[in-house]
């Protein structure tokens, strides 16, 4: 596929665009400022900021070209806003607060386990970098569990992406825990949809989970 990189000097561009061309797309990069024209390439990815996304994701949806979108901070009013936004274009966006497959597992358990014991607090800790706070994956854990679920964020150098769910019940405690060691972690998530982004109903589908099957995938 003709991919348009948006943050494609990143540190998750960076490690994605020889994985993108390894798997036999042909990468175009768009850094801050480029302003690429969408028309033409078959999708577009986005990894850049949450002030950013917004206005790259609606130029390549008005153009009738497809999105994957990896950048977190998007409101639920922006998600609103482009799902309207990608109906009329009649193309899919895809946003994934996390393409780690292993995150995915971590949000699946832990809604699981929250039915069984409903108090219960997250721990994320992200590079000190990370401009949005809470995480998207913490907020959509949250969300998962049923909502009521108090977030403790961490900012310091050295970490990746690293997250704590903490269920308490009587004499007991369950930790399930995620680590994201390098952004390789992401690449894996982000073919696949990319592989299925073409193939979507039009419209915002939010989560890698959406794309895996409950049969193993
Ligand atoms: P980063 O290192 O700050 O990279 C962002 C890149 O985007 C920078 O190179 C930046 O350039 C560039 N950029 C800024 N504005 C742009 C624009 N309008 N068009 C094109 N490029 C632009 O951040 P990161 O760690 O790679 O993370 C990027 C985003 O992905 C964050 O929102 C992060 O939370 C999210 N993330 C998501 C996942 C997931 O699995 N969904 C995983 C990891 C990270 P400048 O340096 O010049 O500003």
């Amino acid at each position: 596929m003709r991919v348009l990189l948006y943050g494609a000097g990143g540190k998750v561009g960076a490690a994605l665009a020889p994985r993108l061309r390894d798997a036999g797309h042909e990468v175009t990069e768009a850094g801050r400022g480029d302003d690429p024209d969408p028309a033409g390439f078959d999708a577009a990815i986005d990894f850049t900021r949450p002030d950013a996304v917004r206005a790259n994701v609606e130029r390549c949806l008005d153009a009738g070209v497809p999105v994957v979108v990896g950048t977190t901070g998007l409101t639920e009013d922006d998600l609103a806003a482009l799902d309207e936004r990608a109906r009329a274009a009649g193309v899919a966006c895809f946003v994934a607060p996390n393409f780690a497959l292993g995150a995915v597992l971590m949000m699946r358990f832990a809604a699981e386990a929250a039915r069984h014991l409903p108090r219960a607090e997250i721990v994320e800790a992200h590079d000190e970098r990370k401009v949005d706070k809470p995480s998207g994956t913490a907020r959509a854990t949250a969300a998962a569990m049923g909502g009521d679920v108090e977030i403790h964020s961490i900012r310091l150098p050295g970490l990746v992406a690293h997250q704590e769910v903490l269920l308490g019940g009587e004499g007991q405690l369950l930790t399930i825990r995620h680590d994201t060691f390098s952004r390789e972690a992401f690449a894996p998530g982000v073919l696949l949809a990319l592989d299925r982004v073409g193939s979507l109903a039009p419209g915002v589908t939010v989560g890698l989970d959406a794309l895996l099957s409950r049969g193993g995938e």
